[in-house]
């Protein structure tokens, strides 16, 4: 049976993108799909084979510009390739994704000339990682003021702190730092970020343990003891580095929004494919409740109301016209009604459902990622109920 997403695609993007689709959907069915239970029961992150294979494909360049080394994409492509891979794995979906979504994306947004020249070429081949440090254990939610400090030493900066939850920490070749360095400037307007290679001195990594979701990523902590850095560090304006973050965030909504589709997507098949090979009572298949069939109908049109309001907003992105409430109001839609959606197709499936093998509780489990990251959808509602009230 053909994937249901695919049909809804083939009619919402131009053909050309819909062959990107093709290759990398392809691609994840021959190269991720057949590994993902073996890398899961013995506890691996995603293997270094399948991220230079990805990095082969251009997965870390597609909306890096040419004339930096990447594919030229967009975020669209980004989001196709989310869909596409992450109906497997949203984990291995975000190494790619959050390379560039929250990692390359703050430099293409706010990099000087020499940034973008001296990091770009290598971020695109996945020969380079930056990582996106904004949660610390203290400051999550509340991140527009870190507990992380940048203090100048002359002409110097030198930062302190840990940050925490650094997806693709394991893998990293430098980190966004987001610190304190105006406690007395106006709210928003206190924090600066700086670009600080991993193997800096007083930069120290550990991988946090006993992580349940995202079991492929990696998720790391982050220390810094007196790390000295210059003024090239500085990655935008010094005291703007919220706005550099939260600039970053409306595009890692998108993709987040993607990954949440992904697993329904997944689901949807999963789910319908099995209640037409199940039978129960009388001969029959269990797809012919038509409780089991409102579950499908409804998954079906998540699906399409979702990649269709994606899609749309992937538009605005490129056109610089994507609010943040928009971001927001997909990432939050999206990744509740997945998760909510995909319970239910667990509940149609029955117990089978408790077996990895099956697939639908990797998913499961991993859309609880998409409620919490990014901004946790509670803490979101806060944006987007501003215009409700004038504000
Ligand atoms: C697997 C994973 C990967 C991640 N990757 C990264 C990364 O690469 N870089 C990075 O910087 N961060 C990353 N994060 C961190 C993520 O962005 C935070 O978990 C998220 O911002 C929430 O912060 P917190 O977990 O500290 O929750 P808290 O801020 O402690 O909030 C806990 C809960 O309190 C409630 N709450 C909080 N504030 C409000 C509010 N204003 N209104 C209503 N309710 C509220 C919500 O229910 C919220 O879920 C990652 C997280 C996970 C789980």
């Amino acid at each position: 049976m053909a994937r249901r997403i695919d049909t809804y695609l083939q009619h919402l993007i131009p053909e050309e993108k819909f062959a990107f689709y093709e290759t990398v959907r392809d691609f994840g069915d021959a190269a991720i799909a057949p590994h993902l239970l073996q890398w899961e029961r013995e506890h691996q992150l995603v293997p270094d084979t399948c991220i230079r294979a990805m990095g082969d494909l251009g997965l870390f360049g597609l909306p890096v510009p040419e004339e930096y080394g990447g594919q030229g994409g967009d975020n669209t492509d980004l989001v196709l390739m989310g869909l596409a891979i992450g109906y497997h794995s949203q984990s291995v979906a975000i190494t790619p994704g959050a390379a560039l979504s929250l990692g390359a994306k703050p430099l293409m947004l706010c990099g000087t000339e020499a940034q973008k020249r001296a990091h770009l070429p290598d971020l695109a081949h996945g020969e380079r990682m930056f990582v996106f440090g904004l949660s610390e254990p203290g400051r999550g939610s509340d991140a527009a003021n870190p507990q992380v400090t940048a203090q100048r030493r002359g002409s110097n900066w030198v930062i302190q702190g840990e940050k925490c939850w650094a997806t693709n920490a394991h893998w990293a070749s430098h980190v966004i730092v987001h610190a304190l360095t105006d406690p007395n400037g106006p709210n928003g307007r206190r924090s600066t970020c700086f670009v600080v290679p991993m193997d800096h001195p007083g930069v120290f990594y550990q991988e946090m343990k006993g992580k349940r979701v995202w079991e492929q990523s990696s998720t790391g902590s982050i220390a810094f003891a007196d790390v000295e850095v210059g003024d090239d560090a500085v990655l935008g304006a010094v005291n703007d580095g919220f706005k550099v973050m939260v600039t970053t965030l409306n595009g890692g909504r998108l993709f987040v929004a993607s990954l949440a589709l992904a697993s329904l997507a997944f689901a949807l098949d999963r789910s319908r494919i099995y209640a037409e090979e199940r039978i129960q009572f009388d001969d029959k298949p269990i797809g012919r409740f038509q409780r089991v069939q409102d579950v499908l109908v409804d998954m079906d049109i998540a699906l399409e109301r979702g990649l269709t309001w994606l899609l749309h907003l992937c538009r605005l992105y490129e056109d610089n016209q994507l609010t943040r409430e928009q971001a927001a109001k997909v990432k939050i839609d999206c990744s509740r009604t997945a998760s909510e959606l995909v319970m239910l197709a667990m509940e149609i499936c029955g117990g089978v459902a408790c077996f990895d093998e099956f697939g639908l509780i990797r998913h499961h489990n991993d859309l609880f990622v998409t409620r919490v990251g990014e901004g946790s959808n509670f803490a979101l509602k806060d944006l987007v109920v501003r215009p409700l009230r004038g504000r």
